[in-house]
Parts: structure tokens; sequence; C-alpha cells
């Protein structure tokens, strides 16, 4: 299939020519005729399999090809759980409408308020934003959404974790619902609340899932290596990048101050680091992934911030120092790398705190992987005794535990633990916090969108 098939204006498709992209990849096949006949949608699909162009290709389609429903309003509103992630789609969306009359603009969390509501008051006609910022300037009446046409949500599982459901039902209740079509696209969609959610906020939707998100990843070679404590860690990490080669490296650690802490050690060894987290400013964060997208350093040390979405296509390698800790972060971890075709790798540092997380990785992906060695680094420590109640990922629980596929735990059954005294009491692979807005709280310089 040539996007020639499908009927999109001229200028979208020089644009695509221009970016170098000459099929559609599979969610794009399947998403863009349903999207474009102008039904809601839910899709699902792997990390770097093209979602973006899924839902913006149609979007622009719709504002070139139709009239407005109002003069003022914006007619598209996308919106995305991190600022990084929005960047990045706003990024793409301008390229889009370059060729075209149309204005788009990003209304981020962190950013300048007073600045956003001028840019809003030349009436865009599609806003990129992160929802607690766009909720806080409905409420401050700087927009209406009465004209909406099409509200697309990306990432949508990722919203409700960090606890932007009220905003999302906020922003629903100012758009007309009734003429509206919306698009949700996540890499995981199978949760309870994605439900709720979906219920209120589409009508009828059409179900696109192209390939589950725990299923293999072909072009990500995996591996595990565990760990007795952190300096483990830190030898076995500085081992690998020394003796591997690769051209960009994005490390996860559990808190926001081991970022800094990491990224100064290798520093220290050579390698040009830089540490992300949302701690910085929104500046100093842009500034961070710009020298990253531009090779300015080999590696970034980050906490979940960086884990979704983000489209750096020299990542080579993804390092888990702490493993996540929810199951379905791992599969939107490793996927900064093997994008767009790409071939990648992904090492797991697994010590003692890290081994129940690591448990519900393999319960997620319906794998047990082979535990890898450094000859003269190898680990005392061989896993702990499962405990007699498991807790699964906290997505997978219910469902897995509905259709009784527990036994599918046994595959990921530790090997036996072997001495207590092994588990050392040093401080390693406590997954990061996640922050939840209080549900009413709707600040002006709301700066949720952080992880
Ligand atoms: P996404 O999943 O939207 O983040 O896209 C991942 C990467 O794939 C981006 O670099 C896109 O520019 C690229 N991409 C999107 N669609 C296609 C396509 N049809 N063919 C080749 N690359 C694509």
């Amino acid at each position: 299939m040539q996007f020639t098939d499908f009927s999109l204006d001229q200028r979208l498709l020089q644009s695509i020519k221009h970016m170098g992209i000459t099929e559609p990849t599979a969610i794009q096949e399947q998403a863009l005729p349903i999207a474009l006949a102008g039904k809601d949608l839910m899709a699902s699909s792997k990390t770097g399999s093209g979602k973006t162009l899924a839902f913006l290709l149609p979007a622009l389609q719709r504002v070139i090809s139709t009239r407005s429903l109002s003069k003022r309003d914006p007619r598209v509103l996308i919106l995305l759980p991190t600022r990084e992630l929005a960047h990045q789609v706003y990024s793409q969306l301008r390229l889009l409408v370059a060729n075209t009359q149309y204005k788009a603009i990003s209304v981020l969390g962190g950013e300048n308020f007073n600045d956003q509501a001028k840019a809003l008051a030349k009436e865009p006609h599609f806003i990129v934003a992160t929802p607690g910022r766009i909720a806080d300037h409905l409420e401050q009446k700087h927009l209406f959404l009465n004209g909406l046409e099409l509200l697309v949500l990306d990432e949508a599982d990722r919203m409700l974790d960090l606890g932007f459901a009220p905003q999302l039902k906020a922003i629903n209740d100012a758009a007309d619902h009734k003429r509206r079509q919306t698009l949700m696209f996540s890499a995981t969609l199978d949760h309870d609340e994605i439900n709720d959610i979906a219920a209120t906020l589409l009508k009828n939707p059409a179900h696109v899932a192209i390939g589950a998100a725990h299923s293999e990843h072909n072009d990500i070679h995996q591996r595990i290596f565990l760990c007795d404590h952190l300096d483990h860690k830190e030898a076995l990490l500085a081992r690998l990048l020394k003796d591997e080669t690769h051209k960009q490296v994005i490390i996860f650690t559990a808190t926001r101050p081991d970022t800094e802490r990491l990224a100064a050690k290798l520093t220290a060894q050579g390698f040009a680091t830089a540490a992300l987290s949302g701690d910085l400013k929104q500046a100093a964060r842009n500034q961070i992934m710009d020298q990253f997208a531009r090779g300015q350093q080999q590696v970034l040390v980050t906490t979940d911030v960086a884990s979704r979405g983000l489209d750096l296509l020299n990542v080579s390698l993804v390092v888990n120092f702490d493993m996540p800790k929810f199951a379905e972060e791992y599969v939107h971890r490793i996927g900064r790398t093997g994008r767009a075709g790409a071939k990648g790798d992904a090492i797991s540092l697994v010590g003692p705190k890290d081994w129940d997380n690591f448990k519900k990785v393999q319960v997620f992906l319906r794998k047990t992987f082979e535990i890898s060695t450094i000859p003269g680094l190898e680990a005392k420590f061989s896993g702990l005794k499962s405990k007699a109640k498991q807790t699964p990922t906290k997505r997978v629980a219910k469902a897995e535990l509905a259709k009784g596929k527990s036994k599918r735990t046994k595959a990921a059954t530790p090997a036996p633990s072997r001495d207590k005294r092994f588990i050392t009491g040093v401080d390693i692979g406590d997954a990061p916090m996640r922050k939840k807005p209080a549900a009413a709280k709707l600040l002006q310089d709301n700066d949720t969108e952080e992880v």
C-alpha cells in the first residue's frame, strides 16, 4: 500500500516525501482509513511504529478538506503526557503545516503562561499540549473548544497514570462531543482505567491493535545481568560501555538524584554524559534533549521522564540501571532503541531490590530471560525465593487473574534463592515514585507533566 492510496492532499504527500518516508507502516495502514473517514479510534501499536503520522495526517487532511465549525476555536487538539513528547509531536506537525496556511502552537506546562494566552488569542488551528496546562487555560477562558473537530490523546494510559483524568474530562466537557472526532493512541491500551475514559470520550470507536505491547520486539536484543550491589552495577556498566560500541546510550535510573550521581561518574570515565530529570526547568530540559538529539552527548542518564515516545534514531543501547516499577514501562524504555526498523540493544541490571520488578517484566512479556555474565564480574546474587503471593504488574494483574492465566507466572519462576547473606543492604533498584497531582488542582502554573 502507498500513501497515494489514501485520499491525502498533495501538500501532505509532498511533505511525507520530503521526510524521506515512502510506504505507510502497519499502524498507519490500518488507522488512516478509519481516522480519515471521521470515525473514533482506539489504537495500540508498538513504540516507534509510526503512530505520530497515523494521527497527524488525518488531522491535517481534515482541516484542509473541511470547513471549520467555528471561526475562532482551535480545530485540532493533540494531548500528550510529557513535554518532551509534546515537543516531538509538535516538531513533526510543524513540518506538515509549513506547506499550508494553517497555524499550529504548543501549550506546555513549565512555559510562560501569559505568552501562551497571547498565542491562544491568535486563534491557532492546531494545538499540541499537555493536559494540565490546557485545562488551566480553559479555566481562565483563554480558549474555547466548542468548535473543536478532532481531539487526539497520545500515550493515553500514561496521562491517566499521571493523574490527568479530571483534566481530560474537563477538556471533553468543554468540547462539543457530538460533532467531535476522537483518536486515542498508546503502546498499551489494555487496562480498566483506559476503558472507562474511552467510554466517556469516544463514540463507538473502531479498535486497531498492531502487535501486543508484550509481544517480542525482534529488533531489540535484550540482556539481563545480575548484580550484588550498587558498586557492582557501576562496574558492570563501565565494562559494558567500554567493551561494546554504541552510538548513543540512554540509561534509566530509579530516582532523580541518581541521574546526577551516575552522570558525574560516567563523565569522569570519559563519556560525554548529560543527566535529565523532571527537577530541571523546562528550558534546561529542552536544551539537554536538543543537545543529545544532535549527538553532542553520547550518554543520557534519566528517569522515566524520557521513557515514552521520544524518537532518537541514534540510540543503540538502553540500560535499565534500575528496573522500572511497572512492567509496561520496561517496554517503553527499551523502545527508545530499535526504532523505525533499526537494531538495538537493551541491558537490565538486576539487583536484589530489582528482583520483584524484574519478575513482573517476565510475567508481562511472557518470557523467561537467560542471564548474561561477564567473566570476572559474575554476581553472587542469583535471585530471591518467590513469595507465596505474586504481585504482577498493576495493569495486567486483573486481566491475567480473570483469564485464569496465573500459570504463566510459573514460567517466570526465578532461580532458587541461594543464601540470604548475599542480599546486601545497599540501596539499589528502588523504582521512582509516581507523582500524582491532586485531582481538582488546576494551578495556574501547572507543572504536573513531570515524572
Ligand atoms: P513514531 O512511532 O511516530 O514515534 O515514529 C517513529 C519513527 O518512524 C519516526 O522517526 C518517524 O519519522 C518514522 N516513521 C513514521 N512513519 C514512517 C514510515 N511510514 N516509514 C518510515 N519511517 C516512518
